[in-house]
């Protein structure tokens, strides 16, 4: 707009003769009439592009804005089970040390509680649902709190007795029923928002369409005009043909601007769809290219774990590195895009001055970013437009598409991490008890309809707990034991099969269940698990701290129950057995 403005301050008049200005001037209103008309329609387009990149942004805030409120309610959910497993452990054992456990989630539920307070707090309809909430979760902590109280005083036989009462299993129903409710009413929003910015975008694309179309028009009209004045001799060629040029130039950045809306609008919307990063790969792949307007470059991924950029794809013929350390690129080191210099020194990239690598000529790094982090790196070469003006416009419109685009992946990757968290056990990275208390009901109903065809040999429950482990973190201390933890649960994962589950039950209490096994195989496999975690030689920090056995109780379905709480209840008991008859051994339920 600016360069049109420009253009049109400097545009030399024509020379006309006298007598000719008479005749021409109707001419030239009409035609300074289309000229206001033309530039009124490009200011128009570049409008609409904005608003529909604003429309963009807006609706990726509102899935952000929506991943908080998930996270907020599976944390709620998680703390109140963690609560509840240490009230187990303190009810089981009466050993303070589980209170720790307990307290800790209580406080941890109430900053959750917070949490998803103000992530819901512009929501007039979450009000009712989060009263109930708050009601059930308090219900819930009374129950466990009297538990603990009862046991605290050595009331044991009433603490039981109020467990037996099955208050604390009707208080987490209302609990799970609340929360479920608050996730059904976020899903809603989520997709009437989703359809509501898809019939927008949409409605964005036609009016851009319109407009650019009317663009189009209006300059063929002027052209038209142009060239009826030229046949008469009344325009001056050069200036009008100068004009031409500089117009099917504003038109043609306005028609490219539309397009990279369009690519950009549409690579965000099926980047919010991923299941996973190796889709969104697949997605990039193909419409980053087009996206940048270069010739060659490459997508480098952030490996965390390894503090390297790793290249994921390239486009173009140069060679680009495999992978580099963050250290190695300046714009990784100074958080902003940066453009090597054309004699490569120390002042360009080191991932640059490969063997490969010739000409640096306009070569770019473009940082990835979202929420603060590094996601990724991308490498362009990209010729310079000779208009200063187009070359800023395109530097805009990468810079826009790159933010964008992190922002996109920030999102899939926090969904990812999302989704690991809610399932696994944060220290062993075994699945955790909400996760087990989920499948295990699946497997058992799988069981039950296998069972029916008559083709099942039997599910095996095995409730695994650590010998005398606080022994070994009295002696060892903690973090010793956290370490020994890591490895039992590593070895409890090397002994199961891709159909079994292998859960941290709570403190040094660990479950497998395996599918599709007979009474036999299953005792064999729990012995196997019991050898292998007596053979492991524990170290930490370097030194040898000896060795741990475990206890295995084992149930099988249907013999010893056809539920997952009575087959637990039956695994539970077979496993004080084990450790009433010396520990560090198997024994089976019935
Ligand atoms: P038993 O053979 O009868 O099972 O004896 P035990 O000492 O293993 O059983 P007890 O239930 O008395 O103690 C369990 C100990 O496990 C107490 C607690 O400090 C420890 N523990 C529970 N969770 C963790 C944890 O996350 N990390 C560490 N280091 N210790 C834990
Ligand atoms: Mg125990
Ligand atoms: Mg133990």
């Amino acid at each position: 707009m600016r360069a049109l403005g420009k253009l049109m301050a400097h545009m030399p008049e024509p020379s006309m003769s006298s007598a000719s200005l008479a005749r021409n001037s109707r001419y030239r209103s009409v035609t300074s009439m289309v000229w206001v008309l033309l530039t009124a329609a490009i200011l128009a387009t570049a409008v609409l592009s904005q608003r529909s990149l604003s429309r963009l942004a807006d609706s990726r805030e509102a899935v952000t804005h929506s991943l908080h409120v998930d996270t907020a309610l599976r944390d709620t959910m998680s703390q109140l089970l963690d609560a509840e497993t240490g009230q187990r452990g303190f009810l089981l054992t009466g050993r303070a040390p589980y209170l720790q456990p307990y307290y800790t989630a209580l406080t941890q539920m109430r900053q959750s509680r917070a949490a998803l307070g103000s992530a819901l707090s512009q929501d007039p309809s979450a009000l009712a649902p989060l009263e109930v909430l708050d009601k059930a979760i308090a219900a819930k902590l009374q129950d466990l709190d009297h538990t603990v109280s009862l046991k605290s005083e050595g009331r044991s036989d009433e603490a039981v007795q109020l467990i037996l009462a099955d208050t604390g299993n009707q208080t987490m129903l209302a609990v799970r029923e609340a929360l479920q409710v608050l996730e059904a009413d976020q899903v809603r929003r989520k997709n009437t928002q989703q359809a509501q910015d898809e019939r927008e975008i949409k409605n964005n694309y036609l009016t851009l369409g319109a407009s650019i179309l009317i663009n189009l028009l209006l300059l063929i009209g002027l052209v038209q005009r142009f060239r009826n004045a030229t046949t008469q001799g009344d325009v001056a060629q050069q200036v009008m043909d100068e004009r031409n040029v500089e117009l099917s130039r504003l038109l043609a950045a306005a028609a490219t601007r539309n397009e990279q809306v369009q690519l950009l609008s549409e690579l965000s919307r099926f980047l919010q769809s991923c299941a996973g990063m190796d889709e969104a790969v697949g997605l990039l792949k193909q419409h980053l290219p087009p996206l940048m307007r270069a010739g060659d470059g490459a997508l480098y991924l952030m490996a965390v774990e390894h503090n390297q950029l790793r290249r994921s794809f390239t486009w173009g013929d140069k060679v680009y590195v495999d992978f580099f350390e963050p250290g190695d690129c300046w714009a990784a080191r100074l958080g902003q895009p940066f453009r090597q210099p054309v004699q490569s020194g120390s002042a360009s990239c080191a991932h640059l001055q490969s063997e490969h690598w010739c000409a640096q000529d306009n070569v770019q790094c473009l940082p990835l970013r979202a929420h603060g982090e590094l996601l990724g790196m991308l490498v362009l070469e990209a010729q310079v437009a000779p208009d200063p003006g187009e070359n800023l416009e395109i530097e805009g419109s990468r810079r826009f598409a790159l933010e964008q685009v992190g922002l996109s992946i920030g999102n899939l990757k926090l969904r990812e991490s999302l989704r690991q968290a809610s399932m696994r056990d944060a220290l062993t990275g075994l699945y955790n008890r909400r996760f087990f208390d989920e499948s295990s009901q699946r497997e058992v109903k799988r069981a039950m309809r296998q069972q029916v065809k008559g083709s099942y040999a039997g599910l095996a429950v095995m409730m695994i707990d650590i010998d005398h482990f606080k022994r070994f973190n009295d002696q060892h201390g903690h973090e010793v034991g956290d370490q020994v933890l890591r490895e039992v649960a590593q070895v409890l994962q090397g002994q199961t099969r891709g159909s079994d589950v292998a859960a941290r039950y709570g403190g040094e209490e660990f479950t497998i269940v395996l599918a599709d096994i007979t009474p036999e195989l299953a005792l064999g496999r729990a012995q196997r698990v019991c050898q292998a975690v007596e053979k492991l030689a524990l170290h930490a920090a370097g030194k040898d701290v000896g060795t741990v056995t475990i206890s295995i109780g084992l149930a099988h379905f249907p013999v010893d129950g056809s539920t997952v709480e009575a087959l637990l209840s039956a695994a539970d008991k077979a496993l004080y057995e084990a450790k009433n008859a010396g520990r560090n051994r198997v024994v089976v339920a019935t």
